[in-house]
């Protein structure tokens, strides 16, 4: 069975439905999102009720937090600070509380969490050796699905190291334990300004990082019109 991981959709309605397509196509039996859709784009309501029609097994993100007030508003940089209050203004009853009814943390074969199983309330990120020690240290399981820093990439554990693999497509090793970053549907940071999602086909035991192409230039015009910072308008057309 092949069962799709993404995270970080941050309200890019054209990016998640193009991924949403994809999945469909590829088969996928269940979805699994690690957090963060609302924040940056323009259309939020439309990204929450998509997910929850897609019964996706769900984890939060610091901006789905932040957008409920629960997270301090010091934590952004201006422009995300501006969409955190302008996306958490325009919630419903009924969004808001989809969003706090969200956990941590979700465990089942895998771990699924939106910045690192190390303290995961936090929502720090695993970008440096020490972080990502304390990841694999705090995890349980052999293998963990996060997002967060919108790039994606496998860590692998290995005897006296950690290993960044840039590969985007991995069988994995039953020995060695994982942490996979499934980069983002929304707001990719890694140059490549295409959408990502991540299928695990579970009895092949691979894992697959893949890149959908969507309308940039439609969500990047909604995020204008809606008065939202430009920046986060055009840094999607970079990926940056
Ligand atoms: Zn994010």
């Amino acid at each position: 069975m092949t069962v799709a991981i993404f995270s970080d959709v941050h309200g890019n309605r054209e990016a998640f439905e193009a991924v949403l397509a994809f999945c469909r196509q590829q088969g996928v039996a269940r979805t699994y999102f690690a957090g963060d859709i609302v924040g940056y784009g323009a259309d939020p309501e439309y990204c929450i009720g998509l997910l929850r029609d897609l019964g996706a097994c769900c984890v939060v993100g610091n901006h789905d937090a932040a957008a409920l007030g629960k997270v301090e508003a010091a934590y952004f940089n201006p422009a995300a600070r501006k969409a955190v209050v302008w996306t958490g203004l325009r919630l419903s009853v009924e969004e808001r509380r989809f969003l706090d009814e969200l956990p941590l943390v979700h465990e089942e074969a895998f771990t699924l969490v939106h910045g690192t199983p190390a303290r995961p309330e936090d929502f720090d990120y695993i970008l440096s050796p020490y972080q990502a020690m304390k990841a694999f240290l705090a995890l349980g399981g052999r293998l963990c699905f996060v997002g967060h820093s919108h790039r994606p990439g496998i860590l692998v554990e290995e005897k006296d190291a950690i290993r960044f693999d840039g590969s985007v497509s991995l069988e994995l090793d039953p020995d060695r334990r994982y942490i996979v970053n499934v980069g983002s549907v929304g707001q990719p940071r890694d140059g490549d300004p295409r959408a990502c999602v991540c299928l695990f086909d579970e009895d092949k035991s691979r894992i697959c990082l893949h890149r959908v192409a969507y309308d940039v230039a439609r969500a990047a015009a909604k995020i204008r019109a809606a008065g939202l910072p430009s920046v986060l308008a055009e840094r999607l057309f970079e990926g940056r």
